[in-house]
């Protein structure tokens, strides 16, 4: 089957059959086709399609099954590093698949398979509603949510993966199936937090927050102040309200024309908040921080399709190579050896290495909640580098390695899937969790045929 052409029978009666496209190596678009958000991955599956309608999904799916292929799901490629070689597997792109509907009654949004942030935050923002979106605007919705999601809104409203209400999913059997609380509860469980690994999602149903009042924006600081000014934000989430969610990291902004003028090319020490108040409450919470001086603050009040600015994530696909881990705690020591390890006079090579405060509701866990409960640690690690070619992509991964080792002690047992581009072992998820996760994905895929970046394999 590898090595399959656009002349085969088999891929011109799938394409006869799709209404969405197919394409295999040969074929003129193919190197548009395979392309992922991560520029740095060079994936070479056996066959692509992007669909354009459910029925070109369940097509696909039954292609695979029935030439003994795999088959995978990718709306953007943010996660695509750690899938592996794909040359038996079809590649589903879901791009196409991007209509978007706002319910603002219930609160609700539903979203085809294909949709990145942006297509939800803008139109939820026109009635003051947010979804539980993470810090880019164009990160797939379904791969972020499916990984459990940590966002601007984590602290007060938890993970992503346990604000879906519904899910429509098509099962390596050729299924169409729509499942909730009510409906297949396992699937809907194992879906919410546990990835990729038990069907292909075609839609996902979320719930949206109302938000009355927001500020958000970053304090920048020359980065020969990193040790000072982390720790002093370090002492400060202890004092913050659920209301307050924050990260702190340490920048090398590469000197790129779109960067604005005051960042561009510049090293510094950056502690980045969103506040649900408004502007006298932000200001009396984010005081202290103030107070250290900063050379740049853009801490302002702002419409939830603001957040999707604060983070300073690129604007489209580049290539990069990051990693990260879960920390269960940040003490003084901790970010000293993180600034050893990546601030002024490491040689470090990385654009950004970060430290999220977790905590509130991302810690909280209910019996309604899916896979990944709850993230029990304090703080989330992630890096990353530029790696446009391989010498870049062998430094950056050699430095990801001396960041993630200098703060091992601190190391919860577990990481977090959405922060995690390596492919790893078992220690995504609890052991119990990891069991439930087997046994669902035994019963909705015993012969493995549905892959993903963090596979969950069937029972042996
Ligand atoms: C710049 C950047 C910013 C980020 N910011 C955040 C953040 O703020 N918070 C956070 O939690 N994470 C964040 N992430 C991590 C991101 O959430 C994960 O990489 C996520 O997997 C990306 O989903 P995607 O659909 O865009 O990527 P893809 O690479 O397309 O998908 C990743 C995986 O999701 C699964 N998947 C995708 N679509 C489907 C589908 N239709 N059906 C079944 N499985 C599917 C597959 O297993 C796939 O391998 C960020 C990553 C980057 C690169």
């Amino acid at each position: 089957m590898y090595g399959i052409t656009s002349s085969a029978p088999e891929v011109r009666a799938l394409k006869d059959e799709l209404t969405g496209t197919v394409t295999v190596a040969g074929d003129a678009g193919w190197d548009d086709a395979r392309a992922a958000w991560n520029l740095a991955i060079d994936q070479r599956p056996a066959v692509i399609t992007e669909p354009e309608t459910v029925a070109d999904v369940v097509a696909t799916v039954n292609f695979a099954r029935e030439r003994g292929l795999r088959v995978t799901a990718q709306g953007t490629g943010h996660g695509a590093s750690a899938l592996g070689s794909l040359q038996d597997t079809v590649l589903i792109k879901t791009h196409r698949m991007r209509v978007v509907g706002i319910d603002p009654e219930c609160r609700l949004a539903r979203a085809q398979a294909g949709a990145i942030w942006a297509d939800i935050v803008a139109p939820a923002s026109e009635h003051g509603l947010a979804p539980l979106a993470g810090s880019a605007h164009d990160v797939g919705v379904v791969g972020y949510t499916l990984g459990g999601g940590v966002g601007w809104l984590g602290r007060k409203h938890g993970l992503a993966a346990n604000g879906v209400v519904a899910i429509q999913v098509v099962t390596a059997d050729g299924r169409v199936r729509v499942v909730d609380a009510d409906h297949e509860p396992d699937l809907f469980w194992a879906l919410r937090g546990g990835g990729g690994s038990f069907g292909i999602v075609t839609a996902i149903e979320i719930e949206l927050h109302p938000i009355d009042e927001l500020c958000a924006g970053m304090l920048a600081f020359p980065w020969e102040r990193a040790a000072e000014v982390l720790r002093a934000w370090r002492e400060w989430t202890r004092t913050v309200p659920d209301e307050v969610t924050s990260l702190g990291r340490i920048m090398q902004i590469p000197p790129l024309p779109d960067i604005p003028e005051p960042l561009r090319g510049r090293s510094l020490a950056v502690i980045e908040v969103a506040c649900l108040h408004g502007e006298a409450g932000t200001a009396e919470l984010v005081a202290p921080l103030r107070a250290l001086g900063p050379e740049i603050d853009t801490i302002a009040p702002m419409g939830p399709a603001g957040l999707l600015g604060v983070h300073m994530d690129p604007p489209g696909p580049v290539p990069g190579a990051g990693d990260g881990a879960l920390l269960d705690e940040l003490p003084g020591d901790a970010i000293d050896a993180l600034v050893a390890a990546a601030g002024p006079g490491s040689g470090s090579p990385l654009v950004s290495v970060e430290v999220r405060h977790l905590g509130g509701a991302l810690a909280r866990s209910h019996e309604s909640h899916g896979a990944l409960a709850a993230l029990e640690a304090d703080f989330a690690l992630y890096a990353v580098g530029m790696a446009p070619d391989a010498d870049a992509i062998a430094a950056v991964n050699a430095h990801l390695d001396v960041v993630k080792g200098a703060v091992s002690e601190w190391h919860a047992g577990r990481r977090f899937l959405n922060f995690s581009e390596r492919r790893g072992g078992d220690d995504m998820f609890a052991p119990a969790a990891l069991r439930r996760l087997r046994a669902v994905k035994t019963l909705v895929d015993p012969d493995d045929m549905i892959r993903a970046n963090h596979p969950i394999a069937p029972v042996d």
